[in-house]
């Protein structure tokens, strides 16, 4: 049972940050700026704008490394957010606690 809610926990995490309203996004790995990818269907995809997450005229290990720095700093968006999703990411994630405990 441990794992399963574990799992939600992040689950509940992605889809907050999903949902919320666009804002401008930091990374994750190294919090610098990001900039919009793709956008289409109402989804807004984040990337790391740094440097290191550029495999452009890099080679070898430092081109590996900054691939995995590029797709690990992504972010999705839903375009204008959510609010009922919010909501109930909120109510899902009290019941966590209250069972939790
Ligand atoms: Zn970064």
């Amino acid at each position: 049972m441990g794992d399963s809610e574990e799992n939600l926990d992040d689950v509940i995490e992605r889809l907050r940050k999903r949902y919320a309203p666009v804002k401008d996004p930091k990374c994750r790995v190294c919090g610098h700026e990001m900039r919009m990818g793709m956008a289409g269907q109402g989804r807004v995809e984040w990337f790391c704008e740094s440097d290191g997450a550029s495999p452009l005229r890099k080679e070898g290990q430092a081109r590996k490394d900054a691939t995995k720095h590029y797709w690990a700093s992504q972010e999705i968006q839903v375009q204008f957010g959510d609010e009922d999703v919010i909501r109930v990411l909120d109510e899902l994630e009290l019941k966590i606690i209250w069972k939790g405990s």
